[in-house]
C-alpha cells in the first residue's frame, strides 16, 4: 500500500502543519480545504489557485480518498440506505433520512461492527472488526452530499463512536472547519451506549449535541439489554450525563427503545422520569424494531401511548421515533445485517428451507 497521507484524514490544523513542512503557508491549508469539501475536488491538479509546483509536491506526498457507493438502496418512504466498500474489503453503511421541507439527516457509522453486544441490536450480534478512520468518516459524509444536501448528521449507524473517539473528534473537526463543510455543532449529534470516562473526555474536547442508549430504568433490565452497564450502571451514566457541558437550551437526548415486556410498563415510565429528574433532557421513544435472531418483541401501540403519555404528563419532552427506511433494513440497529446473511449464506427471516 502507499505510504501516502491521505488528506481527509487531517483536520485543518494538521493540514497546515503537514504544508509547513513543504515550507507553505498556513492559509494554503484552506485553500485545499475548500477545494476538497466545498467543492468535492480530489485531484490536485484542478486545484488552480495552487502553484503547479505546489501541487505535483502534494501529489507526490498525499492523495485525497473518496468514495462512490457500492451499491444505493432506497425505501418506500425515501429513506436511502448506502453500502461503501472500504480500501481493505470490509463495508460500512450510512443512511440518508428525509425530513420535513426537503431537509435530511446522515446516519453515518464510527466503526465496522460494534463491541458492545447490545441485545437488541443486529449490529452488536456481529461483534466488532475494526474502528474507521477519521478519512472514512467523514468520506461518508462527502459521498452522500454529492447526492443531496445533508443538514444534520447523526452518529448512530454501526458502532459505539466513544470506542474510536480519537477518530471520531478529528472526523467531527474536520466536518465544522468553516473552510470545509462548516457544521455547526448544534447540527451533529452523537450517540453513545454510556462509556462513562469517554463521555467526560468528549465534553472536554469538543461541542457535539449527546445522545445517551438508555434503554432501561433498572440495572437488572439495562445488565441484560446493554452489557456496557455492568461496566457504568445507571448510576454513573446519569452522573456523567449531569456532568456533560451543554450551552443555553441544549439537552441531553435518551433513546428508549421500547421492546413488548421488558421495559414498556408504567412503572418503567415512572422510574424514568425520576431518574431523568434534574437533567435538561428529552426522551425518543423508538418502537423496538424486530428482526430475526432475537426473540424480543415490539410494543402494543396501547403500551407506547400510556408511556409516552405518562411522560408528557410530567412535563418530559418525550418524541415517538418511527423507524424509517424497514423495508430496505435502514431502520435502527439493522445495519449490516442484510450483507451479512448473504455472506455467511443465512437463510433470510421467514425463509427456514432456502
Ligand atoms: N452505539 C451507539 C450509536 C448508535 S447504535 C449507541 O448505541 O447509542 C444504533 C442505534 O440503533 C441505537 O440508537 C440503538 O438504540 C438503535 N437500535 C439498535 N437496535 C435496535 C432495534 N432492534 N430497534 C430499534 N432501535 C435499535
Ligand atoms: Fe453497539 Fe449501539 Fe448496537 Fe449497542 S446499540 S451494539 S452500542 S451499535
Amino acid at each position: 500500500m502507499t505510504d501516502k497521507v491521505d488528506l481527509k484524514n487531517l483536520t485543518l490544523d494538521e493540514l497546515a502543519g503537514f504544508l509547513a513542512g513543504l515550507g507553505k503557508e498556513r492559509f494554503r491549508a484552506g485553500q485545499i480545504f475548500r477545494w476538497i469539501y466545498q467543492r468535492g475536488v480530489v485531484d490536485f491538479a484542478a486545484m488552480t489557485d495552487l502553484a503547479k509546483a505546489l501541487r505535483e509536491e502534494l501529489a507526490a506526498r498525499s492523495f485525497i480518498s473518496d468514495w462512490l457507493p457500492e451499491a444505493v438502496e432506497e425505501s418506500r418512504d425515501g429513506t436511502r440506505k448506502y453500502l461503501f466498500r472500504l480500501a481493505d474489503g470490509q463495508t460500512v453503511e450510512t443512511v440518508r433520512i428525509p425530513m420535513e421541507a426537503g431537509r435530511a439527516t446522515l446516519c453515518i457509522s464510527t466503526q465496522v461492527g460494534c463491541a458492545m453486544q447490545c441485545s437488541f441490536c443486529l449490529t452488536g450480534s456481529f461483534g466488532l472488526t475494526r474502528n474507521l478512520t477519521a478519512a472514512e468518516i467523514v468520506n461518508q459524509v462527502c459521498a452522500a452530499a454529492r447526492d443531496g444536501a445533508v443538514n444534520n448528521i447523526v452518529l448512530m449507524g454501526m458502532g459505539e463512536p466513544l470506542h474510536n473517539l480519537d477518530n471520531v473528534v478529528r472526523a467531527l473537526q474536520i466536518l465544522y472547519a468553516a473552510e470545509g463543510f462548516d457544521y455547526g455543532p448544534r447540527k451533529v449529534t452523537l450517540s453513545t451506549s454510556g462509556l462513562v470516562p469517554e463521555m467526560a473526555e468528549l465534553g472536554r474536547r469538543i461541542r457535539v449535541n449527546l445522545a445517551v442508549s438508555l434503554n432501561a430504568t433498572t440495572d437488572a433490565v439495562r445488565d441484560q439489554l446493554m452489557p456496557v452497564n455492568r461496566r457504568y450502571p445507571l448510576a454513573q451514566l446519569l452522573a456523567a450525563c449531569r456532568d456533560f457541558p451543554l450551552q443555553p437550551r441544549q439537552r441531553i437526548t435518551f433513546e428508549y427503545i421500547l421492546i413488548r415486556g421488558v421495559n414498556d410498563s408504567l412503572a418503567d415510565a415512572k422510574r424514568l422520569v425520576k431518574l431523568l429528574h434534574g437533567i435538561k433532557a428529552k426522551v425518543n421513544l423508538i418502537p423496538y424494531n424486530e428482526h430475526e435472531g432475537s426473540a424480543l418483541r415490539a410494543p402494543t401501540p396501547e403500551a407506547i401511548d400510556v408511556f409516552q403519555g405518562y411522560l408528557l404528563s410530567r412535563d418530559l419532552v418525550a418524541i415517538r421515533r418511527a423507524s424509517k427506511g424497514q423495508d430496505i433494513s435502514a431502520a435502527c440497529g439493522q445495519l449490516k445485517g442484510k450483507l451479512e446473511r448473504l455472506q455467511a449464506k443465512l437463510p433470510p427471516p421467514g425463509n427456514p428451507g432456502e
